[in-house]
């Protein structure tokens, strides 16, 4: 059992440690050292009674199943549920231990395990020595801050608020007891012997269990498994283990690895206080050999609830509902290549003039009509929305055809089309189109047309194409006006009905997120924040009959039971190791336009008359590579409070001024195509096989609610009900 040396750099941030590790003396510590003192004087000063030694192992024992079952697999991993009653009672019995409060001794265990053996791990005996890890970390008081955002779900409950705010009640209640039971010898013995021995057992899985013992499990981390450390922490020394499935109830993973804390709260489970397990797929497996000696009847079986370990790449809509998701009943882990969760979903901050602002620039807007999965989701995480506008507005560049959507001056903002004949023809063509489009989907072979057959079939003129359908077509899709002609006919007159495109009457209400997008993001990664790698790009992905090993850049290998690729279609192949001949078929249908997007505040960008603004406007002329530039109008979209204009301009080449931009992006928007929509169909042919599953919008139209749809698909398929 030799030391581990850590041979990878394993720094998240800069590299710099915030703060000086070198012990101080607070009062933490005096207390702390007092105790050892005073216990190891009056063990001499008391007489002494091996009923006192059984006195002081019950109460190392009862607080140290607390601690186990309580402080870590519950409130920190939540492992198994409990009432609230039972809860409050365990959250007291673990504080009996003396070891700070509920949501501190949580809050340190999730930093924990989201940064295990990094630079900023809190307690790193790689890093900072056995001292350090062991002790000297509690004993600081550099930690003492409680961050509640990474607890709210026992934060939420004011009776655990208060017994992690007065701390000291249960240890005092104890000591009390004790006293007022059997006096100094029950007082020493069962008080102070035996919590400055829970204190170094339960300590040494922080420091010991990160350096002595054996690794089953490849682990990003130095975690180890230690019988010993086993015995006396009633399991907790299985850590290799417990770091590969920390949402495990049971941390033993062989039969005789010994895990009295699970065992207890099996028992509970059978009586009904522990209300459901959490253990991965190989505890629930049946035994190979029937047990002939079980008891005929046995008692009605408690909830056992099978876990995988899954890993999910890309952190889009599509990989944040996923986890999201499968993370009520597993253990995910998520991978994003980017610093920053979101994919789409990316709201910027800006300071402007009146103050700060939080702009989105990719995902925007839904309704409650097209979008019954995101709303219901906004509603869940309990997320306000906000009124939007949808205008949209054409412009050709200098003096060509502009107008808006605004009403009839917005419509006729140029004011020399009230007297051309050309511009009443386009308004009876849109007209036409609107009236007639749905029976192109009663035709029998509408699905194999493209839009340009459908166009040239039912004679739509030139105008037509170039200043109504292309140009909205091409600003929904973020695409090329030359791809929008390859696009299906049917399915774009299907979207265009369903989401009320097709007349000024049929119009959705329009919704934003009421201060940016990303404002979801937080509550979706709660329960497994310390699972989100960052930064990350999953490199190639292996598949086994028995496991998926997923190989990151700047990680050791890790080794899951399934992979969720919530990436887009165009990106999978490249990591597969073994793609299958269905994977390759499928997947080479799913391309994807590349879009540069610029945050911005130059309105020299818009129609020259402010009448033509629309919250779209679709600019024919002078983009990137030829392409159409897409403004949103931010200020009217989403909708800021703000003077200043802030825009986000789509493929604006370099049409912005320098000095009014405030960030650029580049988003990849799958495309929609007919080899898209069949390789769809074949969703079947690919997910939830190999121990493999796909979601992303570019299983459905590429929009958000796709994105979340795909997600519920898998999450489903996985056997989460939504
Ligand atoms: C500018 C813009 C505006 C839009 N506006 C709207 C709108 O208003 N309403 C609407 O419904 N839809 C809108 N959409 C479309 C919609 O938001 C997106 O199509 C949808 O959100 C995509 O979700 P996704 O999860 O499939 O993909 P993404 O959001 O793109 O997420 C995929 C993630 O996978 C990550 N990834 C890829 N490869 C790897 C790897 N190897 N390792 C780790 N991570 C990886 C990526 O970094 C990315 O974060 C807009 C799109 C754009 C570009």
């Amino acid at each position: 059992m030799a030391p581990i040396t850590l041979e990878r750099p394993v720094s998240r941030a800069a590299g710099q440690r915030p703060k000086s590790r070198a012990p101080r003396l607070t009062a933490m510590s005096a207390l702390f050292f007092g105790m050892h003192a005073a216990a190891l004087v009056a063990i001499f000063l008391v007489p002494f009674a091996w009923k006192w030694v059984g006195l002081a192992m019950a109460t190392y024992s009862v607080r140290m199943f607390a601690i186990t079952a309580g402080f870590h697999r519950y409130f920190s991993h939540r492992t198994y549920r409990l009432g609230r009653v039972s809860q409050f009672l365990m959250a007291f019995l673990a504080e009996m231990s003396a070891q700070k409060g509920v949501l501190w001794w949580a809050a340190n265990h999730r930093e924990h395990h989201r940064h295990s053996d990094e630079i900023d791990d809190h307690h790193s005996p790689l890093h900072d020595g056995f001292w350090w890890s062991h002790v000297g970390w509690i004993l600081s008081d550099e930690y003492d801050e409680v961050d509640e955002s990474v607890v709210a779900d026992l934060a939420k409950f004011p009776e655990i608020r208060f017994l992690s705010r007065h701390h000291w009640i249960p240890p005092l209640v104890l000591a009390v007891s004790l006293f007022l039971s059997g006096g100094w010898p029950a007082f020493v013995w069962g008080f102070l012997v035996s919590t400055v021995v829970l204190y170094h057992c339960t300590f040494t899985i922080n420091s010991l269990a990160h350096l002595f013992g054996s690794r089953r499990y490849p682990t990003a981390d130095g975690s180890r498994n230690n019988w010993l450390l086993a015995v006396i922490t009633f399991g907790e020394g299985w850590h290799n283990n417990h770091h590969h499935y920390p949402y495990a109830c049971r941390q033993g993973v062989k039969w005789w690895e010994y895990d009295l804390t699970f065992y207890v709260l099996k028992l509970l489970s059978f009586v009904g206080v522990v209300k459901a397990l959490f253990c991965p797929f190989w505890l629930a497996r049946p035994p190979a050999r029937p047990l002939a000696r079980l008891p005929a009847r046995l008692p009605a079986c408690p909830p056992i609830v099978v876990m995988s370990r899954i890993a999910i790449i890309g952190s889009g809509i599509a990989g944040l509902a996923s986890a999201y998701l499968l993370s009520r009943r597993h253990d995910v882990t998520l991978f994003e290549r980017e610093p920053r969760l979101g994919g789409h979903t990316h709201t910027q901050e800006v300071e402007g003039p009146e103050g700060p602002l939080a702009v989105d620039t990719g995902f925007i807007v839904h309704n409650e009509v097209n979008y019954p999965l995101l709303s219901r989701l906004l509603r869940e995480l309990n997320i306000p929305t906000a009124a939007s506008d949808m205008s949209f507005g054409v412009s050709s560049g200098a003096g060509g055809l502009t107008w808006c959507s605004r009403g009839i001056n917005g419509i006729f903002a140029q004011r020399k089309n009230l007297l051309r004949p050309a511009f009443y023809s386009l308004l009876r063509e849109i007209g036409r189109f609107n009236d007639t489009a749905h029976r192109l989907l009663e035709e029998p072979e509408a699905d194999a047309w493209t839009l340009g057959t459908w166009l040239g079939r039912e004679r739509f003129s030139a105008d037509f194409r170039e200043h109504y359908l292309v140009p909205m077509a091409a600003s929904v899709w973020s695409t090329a006006p030359r791809e929008m002609m390859k696009f299906p006919a049917a399915t774009l007159v299907r979207f265009f009905r369903n989401h009320g495109f097709l007349g000024a009457r049929t119009q959705h209400k329009w919704r934003t997120i009421a201060g940016g997008c990303s404002r979801y993001i937080e509550p979706m990664v709660r329960a497994f924040r310390e699972r989100v790698h960052l930064g990350k790009p999953v490199k190639r992905v292996e598949r086994t009959a028995a496991e998926v090993t997923v190989r990151v850049e700047g990680m050791p290998a890790m080794v899951f039971e399934e992979v969720v690729f919530a990436c887009h279609g165009d990106e999978v192949v490249p990591m597969l190791a073994e793609p299958s001949q269905a994977e390759r078929e499928v997947f080479k249908a799913f391309t994807t336009s590349r879009n540069e997007a610029v945050l911005h505040t130059d309105v020299s960008i818009l129609p020259k008359k402010r009448r033509a603004w629309a919250s779209w406007n679709h600019l024919r002329t002078g983009g990137s590579d030829g392409r159409p530039v897409v403004t949103y109008h931010m200020n009217r979209l989403q909708p800021l409070a703000a003077k200043t204009d802030w825009l986000v301009s789509l493929n604006a080449g370099g049409l912005v001024k320098e000095d009014r931009v405030a960030r650029r992006m580049v988003y990849h928007h799958p495309l929609f195509t007919m080899e898209a929509i069949k390789a769809q169909a074949r969703w079947q042919d690919v997910s939830g096989r190999n121990r493999t599953h796909y979601c992303g919008a570019y299983w459905g139209y590429g929009f958000h609610e796709d994105g979340l749809r795909s997600a519920v698909r898998v999450a489903q398929r996985m056997g989460i009900e939504w």
